[in-house]
């Protein structure tokens, strides 16, 4: 299936940031427990249906044949290389046929199959992952072959009698992917409560792969039923879509910031640069913000730099949350980042520098049974008013920034001929303000 354990923040490029979180598995006892169950139920099922499974030879040469054309597709698309944090992929084309056409206990099997090969052959992750990901979709497969199999006696009758048995497979298919990307929704959300539902659930672009990935396996089934054969003309395009897909993705990951799935400091520029020369054909305001954590090497110094990388992932969700998806958002270094704001006065830039201020002051991140909380200082400069162009613009937030280091830190500040400084300081708002619809 294509969602990976490695679900999922989103960012703007659709690359999940949730891998960065799990290196810190044991500060978040809940996940521990959930993935610990997880894992329990499969093994159980893993018993229990292997004990009531007659096992043919039939049955034990179609997986091994789609297991093959698994094997194939990794082999025939690991040169690619995998894109950091998520990595999502059509192996589902093999081992949704399996869930169809076998006994429910070789869909327990089959994940198990390809993810160690994943683990030797493409990638060696961390390994809590990978057994993670086998039992989820070892469970999502089981189901849907429980339900198929409750409707459909015998599978290999799939093109027959009027197309029904298809109809159930993709049924089955449709359920087969809804459980998967419940339990990788539940593990994400567990390992931050703070992501909502709808951002670990939906996303236009995985639910189009899940499509693709469904017609696949209801494709492959069906020839597999009529012979076992023609899976030979199923693998060259299932391995051809695999290698675009993996292409698009490593696409996106080389714009990305691997961290904090954040765009990277040349992408965010290459936007900046179009957003600006837009802006300036249009006469339309922009805004520049340059964000800087506070003391952030007394975090480190304090509570190592994992933890430090947990709260750049935080700030990172939290800028996301609290900005509108056409502002430009990246990592520019460090514990730097920058934000460009289409069509912002300065009033408006000011007014969201200082509510990202404050949200980013409301934000928690726990380490070793401790909350760990910092403030940023935040520079601000207005296209037109302290320059024509990205470097100038950069300038001048960068002077306003370092402005607001020298007042104290904590704080929003403009350059310094533009406007009194400080930034006033609102009062805090209710920790649960909800977001601006119009900012
Ligand atoms: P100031 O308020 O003046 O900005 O102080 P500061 O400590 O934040 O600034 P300084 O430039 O002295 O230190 C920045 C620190 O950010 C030092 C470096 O270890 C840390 N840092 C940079 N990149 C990363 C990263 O990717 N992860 C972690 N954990 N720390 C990082
Ligand atoms: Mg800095
Ligand atoms: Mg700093």
């Amino acid at each position: 299936m294509a969602v990976t354990s490695h679900a999922s923040i989103k960012s703007r490029d659709g690359v999940s940031t949730l891998a960065c979180r799990w290196p810190l598995l044991g500060q978040r006892r809940p996940l521990v427990g959930y993935v610990c169950a997880t894992v329990a139920l499969d093994l159980a099922a893993i018993v229990l249906f292997a004990a009531s499974t007659e096992f043919t030879w039939r049955d034990v040469l179609t997986f091994g044949a789609l297991m093959g054309c698994g094997a194939v597709c990794i082999e025939a698309t690991r040169r690619l290389g995998v894109p950091a944090g998520v990595s999502r992929d059509l192996l589902s084309a093999w081992w949704l046929p399996v869930a169809l056409l076998l006994p429910p206990v070789y869909a327990l099997f089959a994940p198990i199959v390809l993810q160690i090969l994943l683990q030797v052959r493409v990638r060696a992750t961390v390994l809590y992952r990978r057994v993670f990901s086998s039992a989820a979709i070892g469970l999502a497969g089981c189901t849907a072959s429980v339900v198929f199999h409750w409707f459909v006696e015998d599978p290999r009758v799939l093109p027959q009698d009027g197309g029904l048995p298809i109809i159930y497979a993709v049924v089955a298919s449709v359920l087969f992917c809804l459980l998967n990307i419940g339990l990788i929704a539940i593990a994400a959300h567990t390992a931050d409560p703070d992501i909502a539902w709808r951002e670990v659930l939906w996303d236009r672009e995985s639910v189009l792969l899940d499509i693709v990935e469904l017609c696949l396996g209801v494709m492959v089934s069906i020839c597999c039923s009529l012979n076992l054969g023609l899976l030979v003309l199923t693998l060259p395009p299932v391995v051809l879509l695999q290698r675009s897909l993996l292409h698009a993705q490593l696409q996106a990951a080389a714009r990305t910031d691997a961290k904090t799935g954040l765009l990277n400091a040349a992408a965010w520029q290459r936007e900046a640069d179009t957003e600006i020369v837009r802006a300036r054909r249009t006469g339309d305001t922009l805004a520049l913000l340059i964000i800087d954590i506070d003391h952030f090497k007394r975090v480190n110094d304090a509570h190592g730099h994992l933890v430090g990388d947990q709260v750049l992932v935080g700030l990172a969700a939290t800028l996301r949350s609290q900005l509108r998806d056409y502002d430009v958002v990246g990592r520019f270094g460090g514990e730097e980042f920058v934000v460009l704001l289409p069509g912002a006065d300065m009033e408006e830039a000011c007014q969201v520098a200082e509510r990202l201020r404050v949200h980013i002051s409301h934000m928690a991140v726990p380490a070793g049974g401790t909350l760990i909380r910092v403030t940023i200082s935040v520079g601000v400069a207005l296209m037109s008013i302290h320059g024509d162009d990205l470097i100038d613009l950069l300038a001048a937030a960068d002077l306003a920034l370092y402005r607001a280091k020298e007042l104290g830190r904590d704080q929003v500040c403009v350059p310094v001929a533009q406007q009194p400084p400080p930034f006033p300081k609102t009062p805090p708002p209710p920790r649960s303000l909800p977001k601006d619809p119009n900012l």
